[in-house]
């Protein structure tokens, strides 16, 4: 009955916070995941019918604007009829089938909601890829996931055709423009005569419903797989507690379309009946967020570390947020500086997540909860985080080891289902009763877990174990250091040594550079234990990025060790 009629006629409906229970219910684990779970039919049908029966404010259930004058708003019931007509042209034109794989690298425009939730109702499997991806990187990511279709923009279709021959799985371009191209569909010609009727698929919770590839930021890309019900309901609990949206609030969160936080962001906000709030932003630009913020009535803002790092050079008093309540960041390690100086301020408190394209929020800052600064928080149920040696043994607190998220004897649904096509990355990631982030960290007597870095990028000079985030927060708070990477680097006697990569801020930039490194240096001491300072400091531009905007250490490192 939770589910609303999954099976025969539609039950009457209770007020949506029974729903929503029930569903978070699960979501925590208290409850069990049914057999037959899809997205589209059982939460944004069931919204589309409670909005009719006045059940939530009149808030629209997406709202694009592209900073231009464009403006899209869809009720839970026009997205419905949208996604239907959507759902059709996959299923006619591209002919896919359930199970088949299709690839989405749009730009933030409504297209990318709309042909996710036609996926879901389809049973295709979304692959999302970031607009940056280039013609290997595309022709990396067709191979790999034998797509069978992918809908792109126009900047991006002639890179596709660069590499077409070479991905014999792909079988349907779509394009969405205002503009025709050969051998390439036309989605909004299509989507206009498609009809609105469509009956959505019954899947079951453990059939798949998207593969991501990671960030990449050690490595090649790995696929995840996730299932209907790990995506589908495992964000709802998250999505209420740490996001703490309800169906009067207005969710930004400005991610890329292809990385994980974008379907973070969906899956939290539309279980619990929310606005999902998009800005195009072409290019990511300070000014455009804040005015955007001061704008809209956008009550819950998520956004990535470094964006709030750029956020906080601005003069953040010149403008008046309408409605901000609520900010969270994820992804990367948070600088207290950052936290604090955001907080200063607006008034208003950052909350950290920490989590995985493998799984769902697996620690975080509840709404309310004491924030320590500079922890990620604390284990979000159902997941029974620990940190473990390297045989899987639990340590106990204060002691550093491997973050690690327990599988038995159960395995919880919110995760992922394997590594697509790779066993042996899949059983290296398993060790004991645990599933092994990667990830290094500690964990308090209080439960809040203290990220120190990636496996690989924790320094060991002279035996004493250094993780790069303490030495770059501890920098952030001089004013001469916009962002730095800290990473090893070889040292005749030490082994390995901290080096700092600083990239300036403009005040700081024609300062002299050796003056700056003994300064930058007497500062960390200062606020850190003096073994961490950087023996090495170099002045830089840019530091490398990943296209989700993640600082790769593991480059630097390369270059430092010349590897
Ligand atoms: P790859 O696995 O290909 O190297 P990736 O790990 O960067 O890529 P994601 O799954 O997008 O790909 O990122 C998850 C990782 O991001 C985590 O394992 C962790 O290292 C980092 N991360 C996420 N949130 C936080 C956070 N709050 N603090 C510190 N690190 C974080
Ligand atoms: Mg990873």
């Amino acid at each position: 009955r939770g589910f609303c009629g999954s099976r025969g006629q539609p039950a009457p409906l209770p007020v949506p916070q029974k729903i929503v229970a029930t569903w978070e219910a699960i979501s925590l684990g208290r409850q069990p995941v049914p057999e037959y779970f899809n997205f589209a039919h059982n939460v944004l049908d069931v919204w589309s019918r409670l909005e009719e029966a006045g059940h939530r404010p009149p808030n629209p259930a997406f709202w694009w604007v592209n900073g231009t004058g464009a403006e899209v708003k869809w009720s839970f019931e026009e997205l419905g009829k949208q996604s239907r007509k959507a759902a059709n042209v996959l299923a006619g034109a591209c002919g896919l089938q359930p199970g088949d794989r299709m690839m989405l690298v749009l730009p933030r425009i409504p297209e990318w909601w709309l042909v996710s939730v036609a996926c879901m109702r389809t049973g295709a499997v979304m692959i999302p890829g970031v607009t940056q991806l280039m013609e290997k990187d595309l022709k990396y990511r067709l191979q790999a996931s034998r797509a069978k279709s992918i809908i792109t923009s126009d900047s991006i279709a002639p890179r596709v055709d660069a590499i077409n021959a070479e991905c014999p799985s792909l079988q349907t371009k779509l394009l969405v423009s205002e503009s025709s191209r050969p051998g390439w569909l036309n989605f909004r010609e299509l989507l206009r005569e498609a009809s609105p009727e469509h009956t959505c698929v019954r899947t079951k919770s453990r059939d798949p419903l998207a593969i991501y590839f990671t960030s990449g930021t050690t490595g090649a890309p790995k696929m995840v797989e996730h299932s209907q019900s790990s995506y589908g309901l495992g964000f709802v609990a998250s999505g209420r507690r740490w996001v703490a949206l309800t169906e009067s609030d207005i969710f930004w969160n400005t991610t890329d379309t292809g990385w994980v936080k974008a379907a973070w962001t969906l899956f939290s906000a539309w279980p619990n009946g929310s606005c999902i709030f998009v800005h195009e932003l072409p290019r990511v630009d300070a000014k455009v967020i804040l005015n955007t913020l001061s704008t809209f009535p956008i009550t819950t803002l998520c956004c990535v570390p470094t964006i709030f790092r750029l956020l906080v050079q601005e003069d953040l008093t010149r403008y008046q947020f309408q409605s901000l309540r609520h900010s969270l960041t994820g992804g990367e390690a948070l600088n207290p500086d950052v936290r604090e100086k955001w907080k200063r301020q607006t008034g208003v408190e950052l909350y950290e997540g920490y989590g995985q394209s493998e799984t769902v929020v697996i620690c975080d800052n509840p709404k309310g909860m004491k924030i320590k600064s500079g922890s990620m928080g604390k284990a979000s149920p159902p997941y029974d985080v620990q940190i473990v040696d390297d045989e899987g043994n639990v340590l106990p607190p204060g002691e550093e080891g491997n973050v690690a998220v327990r599988i038995r004897p159960t395995r919880p649904f919110c995760f992922f289902n394997c590594y697509l096509d790779n066993p042996e990355k899949t059983a290296a990631s398993e060790q004991g009763d645990f599933y092994i982030t990667g990830d290094r960290a500690r964990m308090d007597k209080d439960g809040y877990f203290w990220f120190m870095g990636r496996n690989d990028d924790v320094i060991n000079s002279s035996s004493y174990r250094i993780g790069p985030v303490e030495v770059e927060s501890a920098l952030a708070e001089h004013p001469a250091v916009l962002e730095s990477a800290v990473v090893s680097s070889p040292d005749p006697i030490r082994g390995e040594v901290v080096k700092a990569f600083v990239v300036l801020t403009p005040a700081y930039l024609s300062h002299d550079p050796e003056a700056l490194t003994r300064e930058l240096q007497e500062h960390v001491k200062r606020v850190t234990a003096p073994y961490k300072y950087p023996r090495k400091v170099a002045f830089v531009s840019e530091l490398p990025k990943t296209v989700s905007g993640k600082i790769q250490r593991s480059k630097l490192r390369s270059q430092e060790w010349g590897k």
